[in-house]
């Protein structure tokens, strides 16, 4: 017994070092990429009942050297926890403001949400350097949609809603991302400037087969008109999905159905050719 309790140990110590050398060598080469640009920024189209585009979520894409695609699952934990998604993070906003200066240059002025983790919103200058990037490339920081979680609002920081409600001044819209999934307080929920709730997928999905979830995606439906804030519904992959949401009331669908993810340059290309 003892013995064994001696190679558990040993194994155990040996996972360790694993992790901490391959933490180590996915945080030089995530410094690496940073300094290459390789953290490219895509587009997912957002759309309303009549089926046209109404805007984009922004969402990140790890381009290597060799060409390969690395999907946000694969590096935001670790860019997470060695907060690396801190300057990530900059670099969407950077190419996300580059996009809405292109839209509103073309005089098709479309809102752009981004995806901003915890780590990202309660960094030091967060609200400095959202301002800065934007006055910087000419873009209107009433087009900019920050994406948050609920673990943001009930982390409850003071700073979250500060900083919230500075941004809010400017012209930023809030949506609450994955909603249905975290543990929101409502009566917080409503007093702090949050425009949309991003209904998760999972109850978008499952809602045809399952009875509670239908209920609860009703419900939330329902409840962002309650509180007067738009709904989205993300993960359509079905007309069936799409027409139960549009009847129960959805604002903006998003999902394979409409549209993938793609490359911001031919997003864009797209919508100042649909417009024009
Ligand atoms: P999310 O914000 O919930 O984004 C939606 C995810 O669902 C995206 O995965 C998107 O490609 C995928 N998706 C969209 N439509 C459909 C559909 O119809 N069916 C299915 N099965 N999936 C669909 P992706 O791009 O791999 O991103 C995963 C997560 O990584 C995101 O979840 C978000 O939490 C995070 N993320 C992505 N980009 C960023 C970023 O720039 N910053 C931060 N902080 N997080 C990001
Ligand atoms: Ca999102
Ligand atoms: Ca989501
Ligand atoms: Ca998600």
């Amino acid at each position: 017994a003892r013995n064994l309790g001696r190679d558990c140990i040993s194994v155990y110590r040996a996972e360790i070092k694993t992790d901490v050398k391959r933490d180590l060598e996915i945080e030089s080469q995530i410094r690496h990429a940073l300094g290459q640009g390789q953290f490219e920024c895509w587009l997912q189209s957002k759309v309303v009942a009549d089926g046209s585009v109404d805007g984009a979520e922004a969402l990140v894409r790890w381009r290597r050297a060799d060409g390969q695609l690395v999907r946000p699952d694969e590096f935001i934990p670790v860019a997470e926890r060695l907060k690396l998604m801190i300057p990530i993070g900059i670099e969407m906003l950077q190419q996300v403001a580059q996009v809405i200066h292109q839209l509103e240059q073309a005089k098709v002025p479309q809102a752009i949400a981004v995806n901003v983790s915890p780590v990202e919103f309660l960094a030091p200058n967060f609200v400095e350097s959202v301002k800065e990037i934007f006055t910087e490339e000419s873009a209107s920081l009433s087009l900019l949609t920050i994406e948050i979680t609920e673990s943001l609002l009930v982390s409850g920081e003071e700073q979250v809603q500060q900083r919230m409600e500075q941004l809010r001044l400017h012209g930023v819209t809030f949506s609450i991302d994955d909603f249905g999934t975290g543990y929101s307080n409502l009566v917080r929920l409503q007093r702090l400037p949050i425009n949309e709730l991003k209904i998760d997928r999972q109850f978008v999905q499952q809602a045809e087969g399952n009875p509670k979830h239908k209920a609860l995606l009703d419900a939330m439906l329902s409840m962002a008109k309650a509180l007067n804030m738009k709904s989205v519904a993300e993960g359509v992959e079905t007309a069936e999905q799409a027409d139960y949401l549009l009847a129960q009331g959805a604002d903006y669908l998003q999902g394979f159905y409409y549209a993938k993810p793609e490359p911001c340059r031919s997003w864009l290309e797209q919508q100042l050719k649909a417009r024009r």
